[in-house]
């Protein structure tokens, strides 16, 4: 971009840095702050009545189902709390298939005879709510004249103020389904694969004399994001259209200096979280970590982990108020899993895993040996799980902004394997061959009445290039992308896990009920898991080329695009398990399917579009006066008597170089000029073979002529100004 433009972006980061920035009153007390705008258990106890609050908990942590006398109280309460905060308007909120959230805002206000208005809200509009379905995805799940729809109130998610400069909204988190009960959303198949692994968690625990009654999986993502200013961002179709850079030379400082991650945050972006996090604190996000990534401009925002769907929601909400929030700083929040090639993409570590109702961690090491062997049986399951459903997990990750991620010398590759590190797997090799009676540091370990060794809480070193890693006392999901909504891999894990205790629990009850010591049965299906699936176990570098040799020997899926991993969502393995744990119909996979490539083919689309149109519209015409300024100069120099070698090479290799990338233009512009094929699917491998290789070829000659071009006229920001403008 030219100077002038590059001068203005400096000159406002400048006013910014020289601006007053103190509030006019104390910085704000995050612990007041905290939750201040969210209903939650303290405000619910205060305002319901007794029985209300009783019977709306006993929904909240045993899942029974709400009445709506309930409900109307709990409307009442909500309403009075919301009109005190100065609300009009209350909104289901809800998280169709489209990737994002949706919302429809309606007043409480309700005209009276004499002219006036009242606030209400009762139970039945709590509960349930009827947007028009039909311009959200289906996934053919219904025509477009069966519009109805349904939002449900999700009581474990307590509702919150959305409040702006004018307005307060009540957001009352929602599950979407069909007027036939169907699911159109990505909560409530999380919802049900939350009850499958509590059902099939407390069956395991139970073997272990525990009286827990529910299971939750928890989680914690670690969001990724670059912040870029808002100047670049406007000038660029791509990032506005596509959220990533579709055209841009390297620069010559990339992210090899190693001076980023953990460096000191800029006092822009430090203004910007800061803002951002009390602005989550208000409703009850607990983001707890903030700090500089490996890429220039690159950060990351991490919370304290809280039941999964929950999680979800928050996670939602810390991706839109970052957004939100951003430009209020000059400042554009790109969540897109890779805005800039050649620099590192964002994901999203989904820190993943199972707590009883009194709150013990399941998958955390205990003190005692008896603690470990339960410890070690829910781990065991975790590994036949990853192995027993990598397809689905794959597939529930997949997407055509994610292709760009996975396996590129970066992010973890699109094979799944599982990080366990020296000490378990030690462990757990042991184990194999008979029973574990030390660790590796060396000291034997008093076996006692389990046959399993104590083991010492430090999960050992640390692995960032595995999708799949155990840290300490949970798993790390990280090849979950950066701009995704995570329910889908959460419902996929919890799916996979809940068959995999559903089969050690039926194994171990059948051996106690044949009378076998408990112990025993544990150290025997310990040991048959392991030889089953310990081909998904890995701890070296998953980046090596080697990997990819040793994970195709051991016959581990490589699924290395969105085209290729989506079709593990219909196998019959995969729609049975949904079936079988009550989490999707066959007709809900096929509807995800249906969607997810959909998505594909949409996404794919509007780059190539949108890349025709920047070649056409921004950058041959940029070569073309280059080109013309080469020629004249070249005619004036020989006019002039001077030695016109080097000008003419220049003026040939450019024209050459411009005149291809014409060519290309059009090629891409013919490719994708296609009307999809007879299927989703059909067109999704066309999009994959054919206009996505004339977008790579296109790129490159567009790179070529950037980096020969005057920063004059060279009409789009580069990477250089984009991700060192701070
Ligand atoms: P690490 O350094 O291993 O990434 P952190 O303690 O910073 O670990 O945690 C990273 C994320 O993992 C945080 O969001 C944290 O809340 C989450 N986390 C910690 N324990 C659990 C758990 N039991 N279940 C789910 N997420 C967890
Ligand atoms: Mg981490």
């Amino acid at each position: 971009m030219g100077s002038a433009a590059l001068f203005e972006a400096a000159r406002s980061i400048r006013d910014w840095s020289l601006s007053d920035h103190r509030p006019a009153t104390a910085l704000p007390n995050a612990v007041e702050a905290y939750a201040s705008l969210v209903f939650n258990d303290k405000l619910q106890q205060e305002r319901l009545p007794k029985p209300a609050y009783r019977a709306l908990r006993a929904t909240i942590t045993r899942g029974e189902p709400l009445d709506l006398t309930t409900a109307d109280a709990v409307a009442t309460a909500l309403k009075e709390w919301a009109v005190e905060h100065g609300a009009t308007h209350y909104t289901h909120w809800f998280q169709p298939m489209t990737g994002i959230t949706a919302e429809k805002h309606d007043s409480f206000l309700s005209p009276t005879s004499d002219g006036m208005a009242i606030a209400e809200f009762r139970g039945k509009e709590l509960i349930k709510g009827e947007p028009d379905a039909s311009s959200f995805p289906s996934g053919g799940m219904r025509s477009t004249f069966e519009a109805r729809g349904y939002t449900a109130w999700d009581p474990t998610s307590p509702p919150w103020l959305h409040v702006t400069i004018n307005s307060a909204t009540l957001v009352i988190p929602t599950a979407f389904v069909s007027w036939t009960g169907e699911a159109l959303d990505k909560k409530t198949p999380l919802l049900r694969s939350m009850e499958a692994v509590s059902k099939q968690a407390v069956r395991v625990l139970k073997l272990f004399g525990s009286t827990a009654e529910r299971v939750f999986a928890t989680c914690g993502p670690e969001q990724e994001y670059f912040l870029i200013d808002r100047m670049f961002y406007f000038a660029r179709p791509d990032l506005i259209n596509a959220g990533r850079t579709l055209f841009g030379a390297r620069p010559p400082k990339g992210q090899e200096m190693e001076d980023q991650y953990f460096g000191s945050i800029p006092e822009r972006v430090l203004a910007c979280m800061a803002d951002v996090e009390l602005e989550l604190f208000k409703v009850g996000v607990p983001v707890k970590t903030r700090h500089n990534e490996v890429a220039p401009s690159q950060y990351e925002i991490a919370p304290v982990f809280e039941n999964a769907n929950v999680a979800v929601d928050h996670q939602m909400m810390t991706m839109e108020t970052l957004r939100r929030v951003a430009p209020k700083y000059g400042l554009e929040c790109l969540l897109h899993e890779k805005p800039f090639a050649g620099v590192n993409g964002s994901g999203k570590h989904n820190n993943w895993s199972l707590s009883d109702e009194f709150g013990n961690n399941l998958l955390s090491p205990g003190d005692t040996p008896h603690d470990n062997m339960q410890f070690l049986v829910f781990c065991a399951a975790v590994i036949r799980a990853v192995d027993t459903w990598q397809g689905l997990l794959r597939a529930s990750i997949a997407s055509a902004g994610n292709d760009h991620r996975l396996g590129a010398n970066e992010a973890p590759p699109a094979i799944l394997s599982i990080f366990l590190g020296d000490m378990l797997t030690d462990i757990f090799e042991q184990i194999e061959k008979g029973a574990a009676k030390s660790t590796k540091q060396g000291g034997t370990l008093d076996i006692g009445v389990s046959v399993l060794p104590k083991l010492p809480r430090d999960a050992g070193d640390r692995n960032r290039t595995s999708p799949f890693a155990f840290t300490g006392n949970k798993f790390e999901f990280r090849a979950v992308s950066s701009g995704q909504n995570i329910s889908f891999p959460n419902t996929a894990l919890n799916a996979a896990m809940a068959e995999s205790l559903d089969y050690v629990a039926t194994e171990l009850e059948g051996a106690t009920a044949k009378g076998e010591e408990l112990n025993k049965a544990v150290a025997r299906l310990l040991t048959k898991i392991i030889k089953a699936h310990k081909r998904i176990v890995f701890n070296g570098n998953n980046y090596a080329p080697a990997w990819e040799k040793e994970a195709a020997k051991r016959k581990l899926l490589n699924l290395k695009n969105t085209v290729d991993a989506l079709p593990q969502l219909v196998t019959k393995h995969v729609v049975t398990l949904l079936d079988t744990y009550k989490i999707l119909n066959p007709r809900e996979v096929h509807a995800r399917y249906e969607v997810f490539l959909e998505n594909y083919n949409k996404t794919v689309n509007v780059e190539a579009n949108l890349m025709v149109l920047m070649a056409n519209r921004y950058i041959l015409p940029a070569a073309l006066a280059y080109l013309k300024d080469i020629g004249q100069s070249v005619t004036a120099v020989r006019a002039a008597g001077g030695a016109t070698v080097q000008g003419k090479k220049l003026l040939g290799a450019y024209a050459k170089l411009v005149d291809r990338f014409k060519a290309q233009t059009d090629t891409l512009e013919a490719v994708a000029n296609h009307a999809g094929g007879a299927s989703a699917e059909k067109h999704a491998k066309y999009m994959r073979d054919k206009v996505i290789p004339a977008m790579h070829k296109l790129r490159e000659l567009g790179d070529q002529i950037e980096v020969l071009t005057p920063h004059e006229i060279w009409p789009l920001p580069t990477y250089r100004e984009m991700l060192f403008v701070k």
